[in-house]
């Protein structure tokens, strides 16, 4: 959502750029942030180019096919992702689709720069020089990768999209105790990925208001990330994937709310909105 009303958060849709200690490139997602992204790689002497994506809802690929390294000789990109089981389609086959001749005018086969696609699994580690990359698979409608790109000494975590289960049957059902069960451990399985991270960057699209009409959609709220944040004991965690219809004053009026609302004494972790183009340090 570009405009006046979006500028201190930023309008493009999910990509988050990594460096390494050696420089090394993990890049999460490529939503239309990854077009500004391109152009500064352009203009720095790097040539591979590690993209890892969470799921190709059109939000987290959509400035893949304007992402100007991929036009050039000059790049080795290496695309990885999970692989859809439903359809049976890997990542490649799925970019492609958003290529194909009725939706843009190059097709994947066409692009002038190396690309090597990767389907991987859950819990397999993929090793960038000194970053090992790992994906873990968090609900969502449609396969969703979270990742963890940790290297020996700290670590972020990055959720895609994803909406906490809960259990929907009544408390009479008989289904319900195992159900609650499954989701329980499904649970902690997610936070146990997220555990102790330097960095957790949370999906947070809406409010606990919001969500009552959007359950099932795929999305996390304020509330949610809250909690899961401290009980993974993250140092920071950073909401993100913002609503397209909040501006930012409105944000930071749901950010604060929900600060308020589930206050507490402890230090850690410490919330921050994501915001385009900040950078962290982790050290
Ligand atoms: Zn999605
Ligand atoms: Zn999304």
């Amino acid at each position: 959502m570009p405009g006046a009303d979006t500028l201190m958060y930023g309008g493009n849709t999910t990509c988050i750029e990594i460096r390494g200690k050696q420089n090394e490139l993990v890049i999460l997602d490529a939503g239309t942030g990854i077009y500004p992204l391109g152009l500064d790689l352009l203009s720095s002497d790097l040539s591979v180019i590690n993209i890892f994506i969470s799921h190709t809802h059109w939000d987290h690929i959509q400035g893949l096919p304007m992402f100007q390294p991929s036009f050039s000789h000059k790049y080795k990109i290496n695309i990885y992702g999970p692989r859809d089981l439903e359809s049976g389609l890997g990542i490649k086959e799925r970019l492609a689709k958003q290529m194909d001749r009725h939706f843009f005018p190059i097709q994947l086969d066409d692009l002038s720069s190396r690309i090597n696609f990767f389907d991987i699994e859950e819990g397999e580690k993929i090793r960038i020089g000194s970053l090992k990359v790992s994906g873990f698979k968090f609900h969502h409608p449609v396969v969703n990768f979270g990742y963890r790109v940790e290297d020996d000494f700290n670590s972020i975590v990055f959720t895609g999209d994803h909406e906490w289960l809960s259990n929907d049957l009544e408390l009479n059902d008989p289904e319900w105790e195992t159900q609650q069960k499954k989701i329980e451990l499904r649970t902690q399985k997610t936070i146990e990925f997220m555990r102790d991270t330097d960095v957790l960057i949370i999906d947070t699209a809406y409010t606990v208001e919001e969500y009552k009409t959007k359950k099932g959609w795929g999305h996390g709220n304020f509330d949610s990330s809250i909690l899961a944040g401290r009980e993974a004991n993250a140092k920071q965690v950073y909401l993100t994937h913002h609503e397209p219809s909040r501006t930012d004053t409105a944000l930071e009026i749901c950010f604060q709310d929900a600060l308020q609302k589930n206050r507490t004494t402890k230090k850690h972790p410490v919330f921050f909105l994501a915001k385009e183009r900040e950078k962290i340090k982790i050290e």
